[in-house]
């Protein structure tokens, strides 16, 4: 018989499901989020997390606390830790910007993933700027805004309780990820996001205040990140830099401590100044 800490321990990621609003919820583990938008008609999820069996523990906790079942997988970016869990969801219609379906089949051929497990975790609805989902009397608008953490990024918007769902859009407490990311496009997007009708931004990474209104401030923050990040990339580039120039001379004390900065500073500093210089396909 398993001891009670061994079972603990071959349990998935725990993760917890937090009530945002009547209707809205947000299921976390560690700092990735993913969404969740629950209807008399069914449940829409954002982003599967990053393995089948942390995305079966969320639909578990999901059917409990909605007694509703899953009905839409929508999938913002192909990166591992938020489409692994896609597989747990063969029963469900998953739905992803068309870029988004490209990346996450290149990706899997390039990891060998088997034919079966690639085919559960593709989507099978692709859409290029917008679609709505109308479900229990709810108008649930999935939005491409261009390109941004990556070119197939999705986020999800319902006007009538004004929360917009931002997946890897939105890092909160933690430097920006662009290993695949377009900044400047990033900020025309999260400008975008700004003009929505919305008082809560749900963030895919990191924590989410208790007074959720308060995610404007975060969602502010990142912008004025990215903004730094650029205009440093945009001085070096005018005073004639090189790329290699650029990397060892650029530091942003002020981030330094986050998690992330370490190791991404010198990928947001490449990937800036490429797309900066039009070097950037
Ligand atoms: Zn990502």
């Amino acid at each position: 018989m398993l001891t009670a800490a061994v079972a603990a321990a071959r349990q998935p990621a725990a993760g917890v499901l937090r009530q945002i609003a009547p209707g809205h919820y947000v299921y976390s583990t560690g700092t990735f989020n993913s969404g969740v938008i629950a209807t008399s008609e069914g449940v829409v999820v954002l982003d599967a997390l990053a393995s089948e069996a942390v995305a079966r523990a969320a639909r578990d906790a999901i059917t409990r606390a909605t007694g509703q079942p899953i009905r839409v997988l929508v999938s913002s970016t192909h990166h591992n830790q938020y489409s692994r869990g896609n597989s747990a969801y063969a029963d469900v219609l998953k739905i992803g910007q068309e870029n988004y379906r490209a990346d996450l089949l290149a990706l899997m051929q390039r990891e060998k993933i088997s034919g079966d497990e690639q085919q559960a975790r593709l989507p099978g609805l692709t859409f290029r700027d917008r679609l709505t989902l109308h479900l229990g009397g709810k108008a649930i608008q999935v939005l491409h805004l261009g390109r941004a953490h990556t070119r197939g990024d999705s986020i999800i918007f319902v006007p009538e309780d004004r929360i917009v769902y931002l997946s890897e859009l939105l890092f909160v407490n933690q430097f920006l990820f662009i290993n695949d990311g377009y900044g400047l496009d990033w900020l025309k997007a999260l400008d975008a996001v700004e003009a929505l009708d919305a008082d809560i931004f749900i963030p895919g990474h990191g924590p989410i205040p208790s007074d959720p209104r308060q995610t404007r401030q975060d969602l502010r923050r990142f912008r004025q990140m990215l903004v730094d990040v650029r205009d440093a990339v945009q001085r070096e580039l005018a005073r004639g830099a090189t790329e290699e120039q650029a990397v060892a001379s650029l530091r942003w004390p002020q981030y330094e401590k986050l998690q992330g900065y370490d190791a991404q500073r010198e990928t947001a500093v490449r990937r800036l100044y490429r797309q900066l210089a039009g070097t950037l396909p």
